[in-house]
């Protein structure tokens, strides 16, 4: 497989570490809301790597971290804690605000068929972990002690800027501007491994330490999980491209300064989900969820295929327009789909010849369009039966997860009944002023949507095929 690594800036053969096994970590949610659509959209191009590696035969062992502590803005304690701040919101304990929205974040996945990771841990279940990491980290002079906090020496670390690519000029100026400067620390890079002295002094969340009641650093957890339940060599490491500085930066200085050699071998980022806006952000509160998808009449198995539309390292900009066009596309393939006839008629000739082709979209770089491409050469093709057809999108769809094949009861939402009901208005108008053409076009997209339209005496109605 060929994949992008941020570490080297350019596509690579990708090599696990053990043969036939990858040990993957992704970067998970912060459980103080709802996940947005464009986290969603990293969890998606995630859940396609750890099925396109398994399609290709490897055994994924994926774990994945549950930020249900309270997370700070930045580094320097002077951010707002969100689990806090949302508690108050809901007048709830920062627990019930983690427990609720970790439960949210998982119903989310499961409707756009995100499978779980096998291991998923929450950042407060491994507060001994961290401890021990930081102890080492002080012992081997990485890390010290100022004003009742530990911090991470940055100028200690080894190659600190080569994830990010960036200057240490170009981030002071970030640094600068961004946060305001905490004066405990050396240098304005170094970053918090546990907070004894903090702003938030009636936190609810806090635990001992050998350097007094406090918390941990938002980058230790996953340094930690990761090294807990996947060992001492990482393969791939995930998430979205605002993870590399500081996050996925802080998280390699300690892991590889703990350990004493090179942590993870590939870096894999998922570009920004934007709406007319910008990135689309958590912290912004005016976000979009599936839910308000849902709401609106769109199923969330067609935003999945909006978002395998594009591939995960270019940009996406969310428009109704562009997911009116995928719900489209999507009920179309369904339903061309399931006119295919399932009596039993395999023939194999073709078979190899389309999974390798499949494979080689998986290879290049996770091409979900092209992988989408080969599904439909698989349709068109003339030689194939109906049966090997469907054998094929199912074996497909264990990467795509689309449920192709899946037939949904025929029942509808309000939402579009009521575009149903618009449209055979639209087409009796259009009938009135004999302009047949617009209502023929009606009727096929409808059509094509898999509704019917029935005329009768009475008027027109509809079904669902
Ligand atoms: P969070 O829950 O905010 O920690 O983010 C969860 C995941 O979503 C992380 O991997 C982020 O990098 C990613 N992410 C955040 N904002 C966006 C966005 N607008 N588009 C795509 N991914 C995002
Ligand atoms: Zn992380």
């Amino acid at each position: 497989m060929e994949i992008y690594n941020t570490l080297n800036k350019k596509i690579e053969t990708f090599t696990p570490n053990e043969e036939n096994t990858v040990r993957m970590y992704t970067c998970g949610p912060t459980v103080y809301h709802y996940a947005h659509i464009g986290n969603l959209r990293t969890y998606i191009s995630e859940d396609i790597l750890e099925k396109g590696l398994e399609y290709l035969g490897y055994n994924v062992l994926r774990v994945m971290n549950v930020t249900d502590v309270g997370h700070l803005e930045n580094d320097s304690d002077d951010g707002e804690d969100k689990m806090e701040k949302s508690a108050k919101r809901e007048h709830k304990s920062v627990y019930e605000i983690a427990e609720f929205y970790e439960r949210a974040f998982f119903e989310d996945c499961a409707k756009l068929n995100i499978r779980k990771p096998r291991i998923v841990e929450r950042a407060t279940k491994h507060i001994d972990t961290y401890i021990k990491i930081i102890e080492k980290l002080l012992d081997t002079g990485y890390a010290y002690i100022s004003n009742g906090n530990v911090y991470f020496d940055v100028s200690k670390a080894n190659g600190y800027y080569k994830l990010s690519g960036k200057n240490p000029d170009d981030l002071k100026i970030g640094v600068r501007e961004t946060v305001e400067e905490d004066k405990s620390k050396k240098n304005p890079y170094d970053f918090g491994l546990w907070f004894t002295v903090s702003k938030f002094s009636n936190q609810e969340m806090k635990w001992d330490s050998p350097w007094g009641v406090g918390y941990p650093g938002w980058h230790i957890e996953c340094s930690g999980i990761s090294y807990k339940f996947l060992g001492e060599h990482l393969d791939i490491h995930c998430g979205g491209v605002d993870n590399i500085f500081p996050h996925h930066t802080n998280e390699i200085a300690q892991s590889e300064a703990f350990l004493g050699h090179k942590w993870c071998n590939y870096w894999v980022h998922g570009e920004h989900l934007n709406d007319s806006t910008g990135k689309m952000s958590k912290s912004k509160g005016d976000f979009l969820t599936i839910g308000t998808l849902e709401s609106k009449g769109y199923s969330p198995l067609a935003y999945r295929f909006y978002c395998l539309s594009s591939h995960y390292r270019n940009q996406l900009t969310f428009t109704y327009e562009g997911l009116d066009e995928a719900q489209k596309t999507y009920n179309k393939l369904k339903n061309r789909i399931k006119k295919l006839d399932r009596t039993p008629n395999l023939h194999e000739s073709k078979i190899d010849f389309y999974q390798n082709k499949f494979k080689q979209a998986i290879s290049n770089d996770l091409n979900t369009s092209s992988m989408l491409t080969v599904l439909y050469d698989v349709l068109k093709d003339k030689e194939l039966t109906d049966f090997t057809k469907l054998y094929l999108i199912e074996d497909f769809d264990k990467v795509l997860s689309l449920d192709l094949t899946i037939e949904e009861e025929n029942k509808i939402n309000e939402e579009t009944e009521s575009m149903i009901l618009k449209k055979i208005e639209e087409r009796n108008e259009a009938k009135k002023n004999k302009d047949f053409a617009t209502a023929d076009r009606i009727r096929n997209e409808l059509f094509d949507e898999g509704i019917r339209l029935i005329d009768s005496r009475e008027g027109t109605t509809y079904e669902i095929i």
